[in-house]
């Protein structure tokens, strides 16, 4: 692409992280004492025969022989329609990995934080097949299910519940990440998903209403999916089977590699289009019509694919869906599926290129390597960001490399002449106001690598972002972590240099 139509990007660049969204206090919700579910004993769902390895590419396998002993989802989910609404019933088989001994298993649902009000219901909580009373806290955020006999480390309990909600067009929420709009359902954020224990307590902080709401671990989800048949199904996985039931729903089977979330999106009008490169499948689901446009989507996200597996390591996964989606960000990232919005779709479209590398980029920094979106979103969008730098580099050369890494610097400039406070890119999202949360999370934070890219030897940054990806793969990292790492591998001036631009010491 030309200079010109780089240049451009620039204040493009600032829609990537999506509208800035009030900040809604939620203080009044501590005062309420907690909800109790009272509850009768639910069966469990049956487990599935394993078939993981059908989500993942070949060489990688073998990966999910390990995860079958761990944290794991079944899942059966229906669709209805007039009204709409989803239920689902869900069982965990959850796994204490910690040192300590748990009286509780918490889950989140994002859902009723991102809407401000118990949108989704919980009910028949067992625990083992007995029924246990759970209880809603932070304002039906979290649900805490607390345990009869307590769960020593390395053991594993079986929890089960039923969760239903009105999937009405006005509880969209969070840039439209659970929508019903244009003849589109994006299910994200919908169900209730383990939190993560570390450091002695289970994550309960409350999502902020800007950026992504999630943090989690690594599990295998395994899901039915009923829903009208001219529905057609875009996921997170691999769709093994889709059986029509006499009453004119489908039921979809799906399974899926190690992932730390599922999302699902559904439409009639959805077109396929799809393409097989180093044994990942490919799919990009679109509105009808604009055909080049679906190919441009296709073969920019083939090209990312390729880049990012040769500068990052493999994605492990055997499929990455496209969804051109009603959402209100340019992009959303999922595990295995990346939303883009339908007002950029176009061919030829620089700002659509830029979001597509930024959103494949996701599945290594995110989906495989995780990270707490929530209070260090600067480990996850800040390599994202670089890796628009990458690719643009490998695509089309070092000086197209070069400009996006100009672009990064003079958003960050403008914002600062104009009078606003420098500020550390490794804060929680909360402490940022919209225009600050992408300048400082995602264009300075991506020029902390640009840095060691360029003012370093360029071939470390490399090995560096190898041996993170291979060393946090199916795991999380924090901020701590990559402060280590560029220690061990740049040095101590680096190191200095990380204290100020992240933590702002
Ligand atoms: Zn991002």
């Amino acid at each position: 692409m030309s200079r010109k139509n780089i240049r451009r990007l620039g204040w493009l660049l600032g829609v990537i992280s999506g509208v800035a969204l009030a900040y809604i206090g939620v203080s009044s919700i501590f005062k309420r004492p907690p909800d109790v579910i009272t509850t009768t004993a639910t069966p469990l769902i049956p487990v599935n025969t394993p078939e993981h390895e059908q989500a993942m590419r070949p060489e990688y396998q073998d990966d999910v022989i390990d995860f079958e002993k761990g944290t794991r989802y079944w899942m059966d989910l229906i669709l209805e329609e007039d009204p709409v609404r989803v239920a689902g019933r869900e069982r965990v088989q959850y796994v204490n990995a910690s040192r300590d001994v748990l009286d509780a298993v918490v889950f989140r649902v994002y859902l009723n934080s991102l809407a401000g009000k118990k949108v989704l219901d919980v009910s028949d909580v067992s625990v083992g097949g007995r029924a246990v009373d759970a209880e809603w806290e932070m304002g039906s955020s979290v649900l805490r299910i607390p345990l009869m006999e307590p769960l020593g480390p390395g053991e594993s309990i079986d929890v089960a519940l039923q969760f239903a909600f009105e999937f009405t067009p006005d509880i969209e929420i969070n840039y439209g990440r659970l929508a019903n709009r244009d003849g589109v359902f994006v299910l994200s954020a919908f169900f209730p998903l383990l939190s993560v224990y570390e450091r002695g307590s289970w994550w309960n902080a409350l999502p902020d209403l800007q950026g992504d709401p999630a943090y989690s671990e690594i599990a295998l989800f395994d899901v039915t999916l009923t829903a009208p048949s001219d529905l057609k199904v875009a996921s997170t996985g691999v769709t093994l089977a889709a059986a029509e039931l006499s009453d004119g729903t489908t039921k979809h089977t799906i399974v899926t590699g190690p992932v730390r979330d599922f999302s699902v999106a559904m439409s009639r009008d959805f077109e396929l289009l799809s393409a097989k490169q180093n044994d990942i499948t490919i799919n990009v689901w679109s509105a009808p019509g604009n055909d080049e446009a679906d190919q441009f989507a296709l073969e920019k996200t083939l090209a990312a694919l390729n880049i990012f597996d040769a500068e990052y390591g493999l994605y492990p996964l055997a499929e990455l869906d496209v969804v051109e989606a009603p959402i209100t960000a340019a992009g959303i990232e999922y595990p295995g599926l990346i939303y883009l919005a339908g007002n950029s779709w176009q061919d030829e479209n620089d700002f659509f290129e830029v979001v597509i590398a930024h959103e494949v980029s996701h599945q290594w920094w995110y989906s495989m390597v995780g990270d707490n979106q929530v209070e260090q979103p600067w480990v996850d969008e800040a390599l994202a960001d670089y890796s628009v730098e990458v690719y643009y580099r490998e695509a089309y050369g070092e000086s197209a490399g070069a400009s996006i890494r100009e672009q990064y610097q003079s958003s960050l400039d403008q914002y600062l002449a104009g009078g606003g406070p420098q500020m550390p890119v490794g804060l929680p999202v909360s402490a940022y106001d919209g225009r600050q949360y992408g300048v400082f999370v995602y264009r300075s934070g991506a020029l902390f690598y640009s840095h060691l890219h360029a003012d370093y030897d360029p071939a470390r940054l490399r090995d560096f972002l190898r041996a993170y990806y291979i060393q946090y793969r199916y795991r999380i990292a924090h901020t701590e972590d990559l402060h280590r790492m560029i220690g061990e591998f740049f040095g101590t001036e680096a190191e200095a240099f990380f204290d100020r631009w992240v933590y702002g010491s």
